[in-house]
C-alpha cells in the first residue's frame, strides 16, 4: 500500500485566548509533523459567529508561534489548499452537504432544542450525556421514517441532522488513546450536521476540511472522540478514507477540571509574560 506523506493540522476556535491544554495538544500535533518530516497546517476554525473574534485569530497565531511552532500552510501564510479559514469555504460546504443530501443519510429537522428536551425526559428514551461531551441523545422518534426525506437542493432555514445506524459499534485505533469504540444511538445520536442559521455544524466542516486538505494524521484532544465516531460515519457516507487519530489527554486543572477560559492565568499569553512558557512542553 502507498504511504501519503505526513499531513497535519492544528484547528484553533478562535473564541477566546489559547490555554495550556492548546498549547500541548498543539505542541504535540506540531512535533509528530515534524517528527514524521510532514506539513503542518493552521485552520482558523471561526464558524461559530457568535463567539468568534478576528483579534481572538490573530492572539492565537502570535502565541502558537511565541511557543514556537511553526506550519507551512494557513491564512498567514497560504498554501495550495486555502482559504484556510472557515468562514470563507461556505461554498465547499454546501457541495459537501449535497453529497451527503444524495447519500439519502441526512434529513431535515424542524426541532428545537425544547422539543428535543421535552422528548428526553419522556420515558424509555435513553439518556444521559455521551462519555466525553455534553450533546443529549436525539430522540429517535423525532426523526423521520426513512425514505421520506424531502428533494431539495440547498440546507435552507433549517437544521440538518446525519441518521445514525443504532446499534452499530464504531470502532478505532486511536495512537494515543489504543482501541477506542463508540455504540451509535448510545454514546451518540442523530448528530447536527447543518445549522438552521446557514452554517455548517463542527463535523460536517471538520470532516470537509480534513479530506480538501489531505490530511493523513488528526491530532486533537481527548474530549473529541466521540466526535470521531461521528465523523467516522461521515467520511463512510462520503466514501471518503479516514485520516489516523491521535486524541491527547486533556490538561487538569486541580479540581479535576479541563481547562477553560475561566483559567485566565493558564492562558499561554499569561505563561509567556510569566517566562513559564516552558509548562507547554512538559508533558
Ligand atoms: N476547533 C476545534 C476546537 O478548538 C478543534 C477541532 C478538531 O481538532 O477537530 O475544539
Amino acid at each position: 500500500m502507498m504511504t501519503l506523506p505526513y499531513r497535519g493540522r492544528i484547528a484553533p476556535t478562535p473564541s477566546g485566548d489559547l490555554h495550556l491544554g492548546h498549547g500541548r495538544t498543539f505542541w504535540t500535533a506540531f512535533s509528530r509533523a515534524r517528527a514524521a518530516g510532514g506539513t503542518l497546517i493552521l485552520r482558523m476554525e471561526d464558524l461559530d459567529q457568535a463567539r468568534c473574534r478576528p483579534e481572538y485569530a490573530t492572539g492565537a497565531i502570535a502565541d502558537l508561534r511565541a511557543i514556537g511552532i511553526d506550519w507551512s500552510e494557513g491564512p498567514d501564510v497560504g498554501g495550495p489548499d486555502g482559504p484556510y479559514t472557515q468562514s470563507e469555504r461556505g461554498a465547499w460546504y454546501q457541495r459537501v452537504w449535497q453529497l451527503l443530501q444524495a447519500t439519502g443519510t441526512i434529513y431535515p429537522s424542524p426541532h428545537s432544542r425544547r422539543d428535543v428536551a421535552a422528548a428526553l425526559s419522556a420515558p424509555h428514551e435513553p439518556e444521559g450525556p455521551a462519555p466525553d461531551d455534553e450533546e443529549p441523545i436525539f430522540p429517535p422518534r423525532l426523526r423521520p421514517v426513512t425514505g421520506t426525506g424531502v428533494e431539495c437542493t440547498e440546507p435552507g432555514q433549517v437544521n440538518w441532522r446525519f441518521r445514525v445506524p443504532d446499534g452499530r459499534r464504531i470502532e478505532f485505533v486511536d495512537l494515543c488513546q489504543g482501541a477506542t469504540a463508540r455504540v451509535a444511538g448510545v454514546d451518540f445520536g442523530d448528530f447536527l450536521v447543518w445549522r438552521k442559521d446557514g452554517f455548517p455544524s463542527y463535523e460536517l466542516a471538520v470532516v470537509a476540511d480534513d479530506h480538501a486538505m489531505h490530511i493523513t494524521e488528526v491530532v486533537r484532544g481527548a474530549d473529541l472522540l466521540t466526535s470521531t465516531a461521528r465523523q467516522i460515519l461521515l467520511y463512510e457516507a462520503l466514501g471518503w478514507p479516514t485520516p489516523a487519530w491521535y486524541h491527547c489527554p486533556l490538561v487538569l486543572d486541580e479540581r479535576g477540571q479541563r481547562l477553560a477560559k475561566r483559567h485566565a492565568a493558564l492562558s499561554l499569553r499569561s505563561l509567556l509574560e510569566r517566562g513559564e512558557g516552558d509548562k507547554v512542553w512538559q508533558a
